[in-house]
């Protein structure tokens, strides 16, 4: 058993095999990647030197469509990080039924200690070095950690200075300025949202009054806090990188909000509201409802699986749970809405754009959020149905049940080329 997000993502499709209905032969294709590309990218810092940052794009399968998948700005990037985020596009895709295949895109870097011209340089070279391998009908990049509207704005305007005209399907995640969606910039944390109160209903119990705690409040995690509390929840505890804040008696979300937005972090926050400061580890294991982590992978480890007081668990992050910890969950009843379906909302909502993109046509915000709403019912529904009938130990191998089965089809369908 391995801890690492590769293995991770292996180790889940492995133990879903025995439960889904593929070809043996068409098993083993889905454990490769297609290609992963590997760029060199000198940038001119502000001071004059130069710095050489290494970035990823892994095409991990194509069967079902065009690849999809963000890009990530972070020191902890890797190729087989990349791979494994890679593979988990490829099942939340199948599993919301997108007609896309998945990808992932990554930069060996810390965008905190970079000016925004040094951010620009970086994500105009990267899309250089990337080019040949994406466009509308090919591979769409979209946000991830640390990267956003501004950074897909760039990048849309480089592949487009390339092309000789404007290119806006080339990517998702853009300002509506130049072809973005309503929703798109809360879609994720909406998903997450939405199908928290799924779970919670089919759990039997009420979301109102119910505690809740979150792990990073970066684009997922505050949409997701911010509108679980309007729903009628309790967020009690909030966190990010720099440090969190715990109230049992519930934070004010838009507070924190608008201290991050004042102060780029949440350090420093429980002084200005007179709550208690309370430091990631500490945060997992509080006893809460529904814990929500919504920042980076591997978070939730063997031994927080075996001191987590949450009765459920709510993946907005993409791998928080380790293989192992997930046994000891399983063995404890705790119940764990898969990431590839819990965060779909904003793979979904990024497909509305590029529908929009491809249409010269725009949805209203509530076209845009009932699509949204319907395609994670169905999923959610899908997995459901799995878990019953083939009796999956787990709502994650129910979720990639259905996901394995639609890529294999797809590749028995398609053939073994030549
Ligand atoms: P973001 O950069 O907007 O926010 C990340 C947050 O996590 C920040 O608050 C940061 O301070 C915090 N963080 C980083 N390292 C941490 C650590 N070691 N401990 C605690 N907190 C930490 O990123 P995001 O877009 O919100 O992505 C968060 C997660 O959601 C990632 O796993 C990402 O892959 C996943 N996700 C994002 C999207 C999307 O549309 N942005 C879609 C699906 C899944």
């Amino acid at each position: 058993m391995t801890d690492d997000a590769l293995g991770n993502m292996l180790a889940q499709m492995e133990a879903a095999e025995p439960y889904a209905d593929v070809d043996e032969g068409v098993f083993e294709r889905l454990k490769h990647p297609e290609r992963t590309l590997k760029v060199s990218l000198p940038i001119e810092r502000d001071d004059g030197s130069v710095e050489v940052y290494e970035g990823f794009r892994c095409q991990f399968d194509s069967a079902r469509g065009p690849y999809k998948g963000g890009i990530r700005y972070h020191p902890g990037v890797s190729m087989d990080e990349v791979t494994a985020l890679a593979g988990w596009m490829t099942w939340k895709t199948a599993l919301v039924d997108l007609p896309y295949g998945g990808a992932k895109g990554g930069v060996v870097c810390d965008p905190t200690e970079m000016s925004r011209r040094e951010r620009e340089s970086l994500t105009r070279r990267y899309t250089e070095g990337i080019r040949r391998m994406i466009g509308p009908d090919v591979d769409v990049p979209a946000p991830d950690i640390n990267t956003g509207q501004q950074e897909m704005a760039w990048l849309m305007d480089t592949y487009s200075m390339y092309g000789g005209y404007v290119i806006p399907d080339v990517v998702t995640g853009k300002p509506i300025e130049v072809g973005g969606t309503a929703g798109r910039v809360e879609a994720t944390g909406r998903g997450v949202a939405i199908t928290t109160r799924r779970m919670f209903e089919y759990l039997d119990r009420d979301l109102d009054g119910a505690t809740v705690a979150v792990q990073g409040f970066g684009n997922v995690g505050s949409v997701t806090a911010r509108l679980l509390s309007s729903m009628g929840a309790d967020v009690v505890a909030v966190s990010d990188v720099s440090g969190g804040v715990h109230d049992p008696d519930g934070l004010d979300v838009m507070d924190i909000e608008r201290y991050i937005s004042e102060n780029g972090v949440m350090a420093g926050y429980e002084d200005d509201a007179a709550a208690d400061a309370i430091d990631n580890d500490h945060l997992l294991r509080l006893d809460v409802d529904a814990l929500i982590p919504a920042a980076i992978e591997n978070v939730i480890t063997e031994s927080v699986a075996e001191e987590l007081r949450a009765d459920l668990v709510v993946e907005a992050a993409n791998g928080p749970t380790t293989v192992a910890a997930d046994a000891v969950l399983r063995e404890r009843d705790v119940p764990v809405l898969p990431d590839i379906l819990a965060n779909a909302g904003g793979v979904i909502v990024s497909y509305l754009e590029w529908v929009q993109n491809s249409q010269q046509y725009s949805w209203s915000l509530q076209e845009v959020n009932d699509d949204l709403e319907l395609k994670l019912a169905r999923g959610f529904d899908e997995m459901l149905d799995a878990y019953t009938a083939r009796e999956t130990p787990d709502l994650r191998t129910a979720a990639y049940v259905v996901a394995l089965e639609r890529v294999g089809k797809a590749h028995e369908i398609r053939g073994l080329f030549p």
